[in-house]
């Protein structure tokens, strides 16, 4: 291993994280665990830190990135004002895998907003993370860890092959909690706009008695031209190398139906729900869990083991697109290019 390793699995001290901050705050790269997937962190306010993340991602450029904080005072040097309903939303669910999109302030560069005015600032539960971006003393940019276009990063092993040697640090907690990425979001006339969707769901903020609307673009395909509330809809994402089906029924039945009838003849890997695995006749199938928590903690790893088959086609049963499941299948479609079968 060429970037130097750290081993969070068991429990050690906090302080072993000065060492990575040091590094952070030289302009290097970390490779650090949240609780939603992995992330490649650089100091947010050094152009050059920054630019290196882009590099080692091959990440187009005008796909912002997210700026994570460990206090609100860092808020307060990020951004120009807090609304009303964006206080709200952190004093509910900061810290948490919840970002906000705000307007920002002339010291935070251009490079990790993609030449926007606004920029996204999360502040993660994760305590390796805070505690990194705390030692730090700024904050920390950090998207997946993953080369860009494919499944991000919930374990290490899975994408150490890709990134090892291209940061200073690996900061390895084992799996992680969530799975999938932070719930991004934007308040326009005092409407919560869903930019990606993830753990924190549209109906928990609802409940707070907020109007939130869901961008149509996050189920949808993104066409050629069309503007965008969030640049990260133009890019093909979380895609293995093998082509993906989704498939999906509200009828459970018609779904397994449809999914055995796409494997006949041909050599196929199943991701199934733990409730319809022992359904499938095929060698080769994986199972997603049986809760959407499960799934959701589960589907960017079951991707790249799915991808290790060398078959024809990667079947896969979709999920409900309510709650935490608007997230799951945000991503699943995705990754299955849009071949999404609804029956
Ligand atoms: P990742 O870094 O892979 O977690 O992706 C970050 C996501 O946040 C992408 O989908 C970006 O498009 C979105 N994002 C970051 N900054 C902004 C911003 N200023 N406005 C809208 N979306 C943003
Ligand atoms: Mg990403």
């Amino acid at each position: 291993m060429k970037s130097k390793y750290i081993d969070f699995k068991q429990k050690r001290s906090y302080e072993e994280l000065k060492e990575p901050a040091e590094a952070i705050k030289q302009g290097k790269l970390v490779l650090f665990p949240t609780e939603t997937v992995y992330g490649i962190g650089a100091d947010a306010l050094n152009e050059a830190a920054v630019k290196k993340i882009y590099e080692a991602k091959g990440r187009a450029s005008d796909n912002p990135l997210i700026a994570h904080i460990s206090s609100l005072e860092m808020l307060k040097r990020l951004v120009e004002n807090v609304g009303e309903i964006e206080k709200r939303l952190i004093d509910k669910f900061w810290p948490g895998p919840l970002t906000i999109v705000f307007k920002k302030r002339e010291i935070v560069p251009n490079i990790i907003t993609g030449g926007l005015d606004t920029v996204a600032i999360r502040m993660p539960s994760s305590i390796i993370a805070r505690k990194l971006i705390e030692y730090s003393g700024c904050p920390v940019a950090a998207p997946s860890a993953n080369i860009s276009g494919k499944p991000s990063g919930t374990l290490i092993e899975d994408i150490v092959d890709e990134l090892d040697g291209k940061v200073e640090y690996i900061i390895d907690s084992g799996k992680v909690e969530i799975g999938v990425e932070s719930t991004v979001v934007r308040v326009v006339d005092n409407v919560v706009h869903i930019l990606r969707p993830g753990k924190i769901t549209k109906e928990d903020i609802e409940k707070m008695g907020i109007e939130v609307y869901v961008e149509k673009q996050i189920l949808g395909e993104y066409k050629e031209g069309e503007k965008v509330m969030s640049p990260g809809i133009k890019y093909k994402h979380y895609a293995p190398n093998t082509k993906c089906v989704l498939v999906y029924s509200e009828d459970n039945e018609k779904m397994v139906e449809e999914i055995k009838r796409l494997s006949e003849g041909k050599n196929v890997v199943i991701l199934s729900k733990g409730q319809n695995i022992e359904r499938y006749d095929v060698q080769n199938k994986l199972n997603m869990g049986k809760t959407l928590e499960e799934i959701s903690q589960n589907i960017f790893t079951l991707l790249r083991k799915a991808d290790k088959y060398n078959a024809d086609v990667i079947l896969i049963e979709g999920v409900e697109k309510e709650g935490l499941g608007l997230a799951i299948m945000n991503r699943l479609i995705r990754a299955s290019a849009h071949e999404f079968i609804e029956i």
